[in-house]
């Protein structure tokens, strides 16, 4: 178990609409104000897994959970990638840019002001040369009485834009939360695990919203505020993200950077390409009085994120959850001679399981 890995954050998740993350705008460059057809979206993770859900069309493209972009000419059942560690991913991670004629020359050095950061992971963005595959910089939407930041996620197929929208007014952190987009980050509010940290109705994706890595992160800069938006004013009496510990609505969503944990995440996504091997030397060892056992092994893999351990009687019953977590042993008690299997896991996915020696009851303790 590499202990950087432990503290990684999330990468992933979608993005919910309204009026956050955006780029307020209080001088519309165009008319633009139509409501916006809801458009039913769905895609495909790489490991299988669909997600769907409702966005609003805005021109040729789809617009779901505030400012992400889904292009209207993505395949169906692929309409925007995720991307995961082998999936997704631009190549060495070297990321060709185009700015569209239309955006000024304020707007272009705050995007490119925006990818410092991102450097610090590793990295380099290049203007476009013969690059089929680039981020085409474009002016931002207008969505809801406000200009709307927005951005697809992860590497896109061919033939598909990578599109990046900004505008003069969006906040620096709102440029740098759209590179997150690009190099393949989701909203961290809209994790698969954000019920026991947040209440929200932002997160519009139903089935899967990605692949968590590492502990919830308030400080994520893919983390929304508490905050809905008003006429391209920060709306103060609309909470739309309550965090469950008491927090302070104000202590999260307004940093200027990635979190520590955003930079784990996406060196860790573009470094580990495979699911982790099978732990070895798996072993169970009495250890002290009844039934009392020691299971530990030892991690074939650094790209580990966590183990699972289940266990079931000797016979034929079914296996149950015995352990789940990033050490590489664990105490059980049993009243029988129970099977044990240890597996290696991170978010691509999990290894085959380990079987261990059964695990014993002896009905009497440690001779002194
Ligand atoms: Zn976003």
């Amino acid at each position: 178990m590499e202990a950087s890995l432990s503290r990684l954050k999330s990468l992933v998740v979608l993005a919910t609409l309204s009026l956050l993350g955006g780029c307020l705008d209080a001088a519309p460059e165009e008319a633009v104000t139509e409501a916006g057809e809801q458009v039913p979206y769905s895609f495909r993770l790489p490991d299988g897994r669909h997600a769907s859900g409702v966005g609003v069309r805005r021109g040729d493209t789809i617009l779901v959970d505030g400012d992400v972009v889904i292009p209207a000419d993505a395949p169906r059942g692929q309409v925007t990638q995720l991307a995961n560690a082998a999936h997704n991913l631009w190549p060495s991670q070297v990321i060709p840019y185009e700015f569209d004629p239309a955006v000024d020359a304020v707007t272009r050095q705050k995007v490119l002001s925006a990818t410092g950061p991102w450097t610090q992971a590793g990295f380099s963005f290049q203007p476009r040369t013969s690059e089929s595959s680039y981020v085409r910089i474009r002016t931002a939407y207008y969505s809801n009485q406000q200009w709307v930041c927005g951005a697809t996620i992860g590497l896109q197929p061919p033939n598909v834009e990578n599109a990046y929208y900004a505008g003069t007014a969006c906040r620096t952190r709102d440029y740098v939360h759209e590179w997150g987009h690009i190099i393949g980050l989701f909203h961290e509010h809209c994790r698969n695990d954000r019920d026991q940290y947040v209440i929200t109705s932002q997160c519009s994706t139903v089935g899967a919203a990605g692949y968590e890595i590492g502990p919830y992160d308030f400080d994520s800069i893919m983390h929304y505020d508490a905050y809905g938006r008003s006429n391209g004013n920060i709306d103060y009496s609309n909470v739309i993200i309550q965090p469950r510990d008491g927090r302070s609505l104000d202590s999260f969503g307004f940093n200027d950077a990635p979190s520590p944990g955003d930079l784990e995440a996406v060196q860790a996504m573009y470094t580990i390409p495979t699911r982790p091997l099978a732990p070895v030397g798996v072993s169970t060892n009495w250890d002290g009085c009844y039934g009392r056992n020691r299971v530990s092994w030892t991690s074939a893999s650094s790209n580990v994120q966590y183990f699972e351990a289940q266990k079931r009687p000797n016979g034929s019953s079914p296996w149950t959850s015995a352990y789940s977590g990033a050490a590489t042993s664990f105490i059980i008690n049993v009243t029988a001679t129970t099977r044990l299997q240890v597996r290696a896991c991170n978010w691509v996915g999990c290894s085959a399981y380990s079987e261990a020696p059964v695990a014993t009851y002896y009905n009497l303790c440690p001779v002194p």
